[in-house]
């Protein structure tokens, strides 16, 4: 069997070995397959076993390597979880089917515009900066109450999450823990949270959607 569909089958198994230990108190999360950087040749044998989430993190790179396979193979969601710039909105709203950086009020307009031009919704996480880190992006907490209530207000974006990328040298169970009551704090049903180094503690803390790369793919150039 291929190295990645191996590495994949064991990420999955490890996860059900976790949910029952909990007995069953925790639930699966999705597998979002993370493929930047890694060529199409290499991803193929993961998408014809029959996976289907996967992740970019450059506009430009997804729609060169995923618009045609995306028409052959329609089992596939795909998911934008980089930085996102204002001027790519219309091409990613074209070919993703979630976004999970959404990190301000000018990107809101800009995809509720191209939503409407294109008639299509996409699935649409709010990215969260919970320690106020200044070199990354994301919504603060002081500002996601307006913030949230624009989106789904005057904008009718489709947010159905939060996503969140922890600082690395944290406490990285009170993060995930924060995230959870935040999510329950407004209701919502998706948390995209956990990569290849902190899953397992990211899906106690009711992540629905991790984001792997390096523990499928091998290590990026
Ligand atoms: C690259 C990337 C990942 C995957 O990281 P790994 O450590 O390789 O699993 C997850 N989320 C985001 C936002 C990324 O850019």
């Amino acid at each position: 069997m291929n190295h990645s569909v191996v590495n994949l089958v064991k990420i999955q198994e490890e996860i059900h070995l976790k949910i029952r230990e909990s007995n069953n108190t925790l639930i699966a999360p999705e597998i979002i397959a993370v493929s930047k950087t890694i060529a199409m040749k290499d991803i193929l044998p993961v998408i014809n076993q029959g996976h289907k989430h996967f992740g970019e993190n450059k506009v430009q790179e997804a729609v060169e390597k995923w618009e045609d396979i995306k028409k052959d193979f329609n089992h596939i969601s795909l998911h934008m979880i980089g930085k996102l710039q204002k001027n790519k909105a219309k091409y990613a709203v074209k070919l993703f089917d979630y976004i999970h950086s959404l990190d301000n009020l000018r990107l809101a307009e800009k995809l509720s515009n191209e939503e409407k031009k294109q008639k299509k919704k996409i699935k649409i996480f709010i990215q969260i900066n919970l320690e106020n880190e200044s070199q990354k992006n994301g919504i603060t907490l002081d500002e996601i109450d307006d913030f949230y209530k624009r989106c789904i207000g005057d904008l009718n974006l489709n947010i159905i999450g939060f996503m969140c990328i922890p600082p690395q040298d944290g406490n990285l169970t009170a993060y995930f823990k924060e995230m959870k009551n935040l999510l329950n704090k407004y209701e919502l049903k998706e948390l995209s949270m956990g990569m290849s180094s902190d899953y397992l503690e990211a899906i106690k803390y009711q992540s629905t959607f991790i984001r792997i790369g390096t523990k499928i793919f091998g290590k990026r150039n």
